[in-house]
């Protein structure tokens, strides 16, 4: 069997769902469908939960209606009148529900982690009942299932962490029959519960980390994350003009470059995917014919250069020097728990024989932090910085890249290089207003000459 996600480009209005019934109907093998909300939804639900925490409840209200209007009019995607009906009845249901939430929240002016959770969930929930509802009218036997019935979590609110046991099970007693039926089971992707039922979420972009998660439970041959570009490209096409597909990935390039910040994949999705080797292939819903990057365990290096670069902005830095002048040890493990306990995770991290810069996405315990840490270090914090980072297996064995890779930032200032314990990627930290220029000069130098991206053609081929 296989997964397959839809983002929220790909389910954003009918003709989207109108494509991703095709792609669906066409694929031959037995699926399972996980979708994400309507693109922009998750960002809508999130705004609500703010409006009802300042108290402003008719704005929240009037928030969900201009929701529950945009998810009514999905329904123009389903010819069948009785069909039609019961998912608007499931719609208003879940929107009348969600009116419901808001308008206590509004009246406590209070929206815990918790309820900020159910909030969200509503995105995805919609989303798969329209999306359930457009396969069977497109004549496909579907079944459509509670995400919370299927993906227990921890109760970390926002970044839930799933209880993979547990999760194996229940997809092994409620997914694989349907399979066997021949239906295609859909499910919305990021939103998972607690074992007492509290709804929870994976964190942004989770829905992919859903597929995977549903992908390794259920031993699936592929993992398809379908999406509004053809593959993990050679760079964030944001920030560089013309990109080009990366035919082929190993999991710990595909893995470094989603932590790194290529969007496409959530960070954890290869996770899951490695533990059981399963293929994840990235696809453009808008192309379903373009072959798209296939992950897998092993790519070979071939010839050339990195595989792709990734760009992570708006971090901060912090330098940290032992007081003592002297790198005792113990001293890093001190370090390292004053980050721990602020639940802060570290991307980049640097040392001297006296000190230590690491760089931080999440400034909410950046105060605390440095409070703890200067009761043994002297530290200084900067704002304003970015990760550059070039990935591939290439850079491990062929020394000259690392060399090439700086060479071409040659002249902007850089805060910190660092190889990581792969050798799989170089990576810099420069001011954030450098960054656009390191891509841009990065991407010319490996990836716009001729022939630039022949070696992984090559490989992707073979
Ligand atoms: P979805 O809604 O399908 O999950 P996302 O918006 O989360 O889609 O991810 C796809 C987007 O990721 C692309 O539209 C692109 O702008 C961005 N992106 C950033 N870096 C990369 C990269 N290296 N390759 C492909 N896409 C990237
Ligand atoms: N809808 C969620 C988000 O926007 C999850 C996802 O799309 O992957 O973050
Ligand atoms: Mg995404």
């Amino acid at each position: 069997m296989i997964v397959m996600k839809f983002g929220g480009t790909s389910v954003m209005d009918v003709e989207a769902v109108g494509r991703l019934a095709r792609i669906v109907s066409r694929e031959r093998r037995p699926r399972l469908v996980v979708v994400s909300a309507l693109s922009g939804v998750t960002d809508a639900l999130l705004d609500v939960a703010r409006l009802a925490e300042a108290g402003d409840g008719a704005g929240a209200r009037q928030a969900v209606r201009d929701l529950h209007r945009r998810h009514e009019g999905m329904a123009a995607i389903v010819r069948a009148t009785p069909r039609r009906a019961s998912l608007l009845a499931a719609t208003d249901a879940l929107f009348d529900e969600l009116e419901a939430i808001v308008r206590a929240l509004a009246v406590v002016e209070e929206v815990s982690p918790r309820s900020s959770d159910a909030i969200a969930a509503f995105g995805e929930l919609a989303s798969s009942r329209v999306v359930a509802a457009a396969l069977e009218d497109a004549g496909l036997p579907s079944r459509w299932l509670d995400p919370r019935a299927l993906l227990v979590t921890d109760a970390q609110h926002g970044a839930a962490v799933p209880d993979r046991e547990t999760t194996d099970e229940r997809l092994r007693s409620q997914v694989r029959p349907l399979l066997a039926e021949g239906l295609v089971p859909v499910v919305g992707g990021f939103v998972g519960a607690t074992a007492g039922g509290l709804t929870t979420t994976l964190g942004r972009g989770g829905s992919d980390y859903s597929a995977a998660l549903f992908g390794a439970g259920l031993e699936a041959d592929e993992i398809q994350i379908w999406t509004d570009v053809d593959g993990m490209l050679t760079a964030d096409p944001r920030m560089v003009a013309e990109p080009r597909v990366v035919p082929c990935l190993s999991f710990d390039e595909a893995s470094e470059l989603a932590y790194f910040g290529a969007r496409v994949l959530h960070p954890s999705t290869i996770l899951p995917a490695v533990g059981r080797g399963i293929p994840v292939r990235i696809l453009n819903s808008h192309r379903p014919e373009a072959p798209g990057t296939l992950v897998t365990r092993s790519v070979g290096e071939g010839e050339g250069g990195p595989a792709a670069i990734a760009c992570k902005r708006g971090l901060t830095r912090i330098d940290i020097a032992s007081s003592r002048m002297l790198m005792a040890y113990g001293f890093l493990r001190r370090v390292f728990e004053v980050f721990e306990r602020f639940r802060t995770p570290v991307d980049v991290v640097t040392t001297s024989e006296v000190s230590v810069s690491v760089t931080i996405d999440d400034r909410r315990g950046l105060d605390g932090i440095v409070a703890e840490l200067s009761a043994f270090a002297d530290v200084a914090s900067e704002d304003g910085m970015a990760i550059v980072c070039a990935v591939g297996e290439r850079l491990r064995t062929d020394a000259r890249l690392a060399t090439r890779v700086l060479g071409a930032l040659e002249g902007l200032p850089l805060a910190m290089v660092s190889q990581g314990g792969s050798r799989k990627n170089i990576t810099v930290v420069l001011r954030d207003a450098d960054a656009p220029a390191a891509m841009e000069r990065l991407h010319r130098r490996f990836f716009e000459s001729e022939g630039a991206s022949a070696g992984r053609a090559a490989l992707a081929i073979a």
